[in-house]
């Protein structure tokens, strides 16, 4: 695979001094940018950033960029993770790169390696905000200076990873790149959103941006044919049709007439619908399923469908991948999370206005979803009179009225308060102060204004400060009280589990997700992907068992440090409590633990609250005692 297929070679960079030196791990001791990224997070605090061992090969959706260290947002260890990124990051001849020290000045890091055996190292000062406020501005404009600064030193395209304002005053800042295509810059803008990563480039080590490429040619798994025998002796199918088969959602899912997880999530989600700060969980089922046909389906959906998936306008992620999930319109991308939050969650339900505030916030390099979360808690806020709009530096409130409700207009006049509350979020002196966080900004509110503030915010809590807006779906298992918590290393089907149980699934689930995360694969893929990986990794480095024990090893060691804190805002546990009233009235479910839990939480809904998270706490940890580390 490598120079040496059984060697993990990490480039160990100081910002601070510059310096750096090759360090190798032997494959089989460590297995990717998660199990050996969580050893460097602890032994040094270093943010690691790499590929997977079968990044280059023919496998689908192995060149997953990923990231691993301490979070300054979660202030756990976390992982996040970029699409194709890692394909031209394979071209350094390098797994990983292994970050620590801070560079006096903003600067760019320039890593190249161009036809020889070294790799050559720079660290460029820059001004960020001058290059913030270039062309097309923000993180676009860094990818954009890279290029310009360094573009002609690379003999094939080279990727940039971007740091925007987001990441200067705030501790959630995602750190951006875009697949680059005969020297220019694509629109397809591909995201490490999740865990604050870019905050902790630019606070903590002084990066603007990392440009990144080469020439050097791996001797990676290029050999169709063996991959086919191995996806024959597992589901009877060759990889392409395996791979196509269970891509079908993010490419086009004839069931429904849509494709990707815009289009399919909005087409199937029906009452579950999460809009105006998830205010619709209180509603009635007929009154979440009328807002879903009349605004989701008649509009915001029905506008993507024309724009975007009758016109085809589907990209991929730098990867050559058949699921084509980047679903595009123009220059905007259409993804569901971001356009939920950014979206309905904030009472908007046309795409022209949920373009403007999606892209803002991308340009400004925000965690989309975790700012979306923010803004939609600030707009109920404002909505309910608990706050004033001059108190958060803005001229209005939001118009939330479903009686009255103009799904062009209103919408746009969301976005419009939106795009004002963001501005106030990267102003040195802004009235919405998220250096410390959103939780640390939510108790300051809570002080001031009473508690009713603090109770509309819906996020998960961890350690003193930690805090992290939760995924999209409304399922107990996106609150569950998981070491790593705001991506899918959790269970988050539709369906009622008991808590315990539930807990344990979601065990299940981080352990398949680690898998994933550890040897760079988009989980878009997971379906074959988490069942074949293993025995891929015994065929070629005869190390099967050795890499099950680290990922369990990883995930019990991650899950010692689970610092969760109980849900501090009443809205958390009203999701579950409602959740749990829908799954007997409306899907007429009749399991006698859920009798039992609504019955609790009826009586005493602190206490059942209490009671639900902390068995979902056992469940997690009976789970993941089953294995031996
Ligand atoms: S599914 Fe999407 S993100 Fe994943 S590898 Fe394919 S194009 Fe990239």
């Amino acid at each position: 695979m490598q120079d040496n297929k059984h060697e993990l070679k990490v480039l160990m960079l100081d910002a601070g001094t510059g310096f750096y030196r090759m360090q190798r791990y032997r494959v089989g001791d460590f297995f990717g940018p998660v199990d050996l990224g969580i050893h460097l997070a602890y032994k040094h605090n270093a943010l690691t950033i790499g590929a997977g061992l079968l990044a280059g090969s023919v496998f689908p959706g192995s060149n997953r960029l990923i990231f691993a260290g301490i979070s300054p947002c979660w202030h756990g260890f976390y992982v996040s993770s970029m699409g194709g990124a890692a394909l031209v990051f394979d071209n350094l001849g390098i797994n990983m790169l292994s970050l620590v020290g801070k560079a006096l000045h903003p600067s760019l890091l320039y890593l190249n390696r161009d036809h020889g055996e070294e790799i050559e190292v720079e660290l460029i000062q820059v001004v960020s905000e001058q290059v913030w406020e270039s062309g097309r501005q923000g993180v676009y404009a860094v990818m954009e200076h890279a290029i310009r600064l360094f573009g002609s030193r690379y003999e094939k395209d080279p990727r940039v990873l971007a740091v925007g304002p987001a990441s200067r005053f705030t501790d959630f800042g995602a750190i951006g790149s875009a697949p680059v295509k005969k020297g220019m810059l694509t629109h397809v803008d591909t995201w490490a959103g999740r865990g604050g990563f870019c905050s902790k480039l630019f606070q903590e080590h002084g990066l603007l941006g990392i440009i990144y490429g080469g020439t050097h040619i791996d001797e990676d798994f290029r050999d169709r044919s063996v991959a086919d025998e191995w996806f024959q002796d597992k589901f009877n199918q060759r990889m392409a049709a395996k791979d196509m088969e269970v891509t079908t959602k993010y490419r086009y899912d004839p069931q429904f007439n849509t494709g990707g997880t815009f289009g399919v999530n909005y087409a199937t989600m029906d009452g579950d619908i999460l809009a105006f700060n998830y205010r619709t969980v209180y509603w009635t089922q007929e009154a979440r399923r009328d807002l879903h046909e009349r605004f989701i389906l008649n509009h915001y959906l029905k506008q993507f469908n024309e724009e975007t998936i009758e016109t085809k306008q589907q990209r991929n992620c730098g990867e050559p991948c058949a699921a084509v999930c980047k679903k595009m319109h123009g220059i905007f991308k259409k993804d569901y999370e971001p356009y939920q939050t950014m979206g309905p969650l904030c009472g908007i339900f046309d795409q022209r206005a949920a373009e403007q505030l999606n892209h803002r916030a991308d340009q400004l390099g925000f965690d989309a979803i975790s700012v979306g979360g923010i803004l939609a808690w600030l707009m109920d806020c404002l909505d309910d009179g608990l706050m004033t709009p001059q108190g958060l530096g803005v001229d209005q409130a939001p118009r939330w009225d479903m009686a009255t409700f103009d799904v062009v207009g209103d919408s746009v006049h969301n976005a419009e308060l939106g795009l004002a509350l963001l501005n106030q979020m990267i102003l040195p002196d802004g009235k919405i102060p998220l250096q410390f966080g959103a939780r640390k900004f939510a108790r300051r509110l809570s002080r001031e204004k009473g508690r009713p503030v603090l109770d509309r915010f819906v996020y998960n809590a961890f350690a003193r400060q930690g805090w992290m807006v939760p995924n999209q779906y409304w399922t107990p298992g996106a609150y569950a009280p998981m070491a790593i918590t705001g991506k899918y290393y959790m269970h988050y089907g539709r369906d009622f589990l008991p808590p315990r149980e539930l807990g344990r699934k979601n065990a299940s689930r981080m352990l398949n997700e680690l898998i994933l995360d550890d040897l760079g694969f988009c989980r878009f893929h997971r379906t074959w992907a988490e069942t074949l990986l293993p025995d891929i990794v015994e065929n070629i480095f005869g190390e099967k068992d050795a890499f099950l024990r680290s990922i369990t090893l990883t995930a019990s060691r991650n899950t010692s440090r689970n610092a969760s804190v109980f849900w501090e805002s009443t809205r958390n546990m009203d999701m579950v409590f409602e959740f749990l009233k829908n799954k007997k009235q409306i899907d007429g479910v009749s399991h006698p633990e859920l009798a039992r839990w609504i019955e609790f939480f009826t009586r005493d809904k602190h206490a059942a609250a209490y009671e639900f998270w902390y068995e979902m706490h056992k469940g997690i940890h009976e789970r993941l005692r089953e294995y031996p580390v």
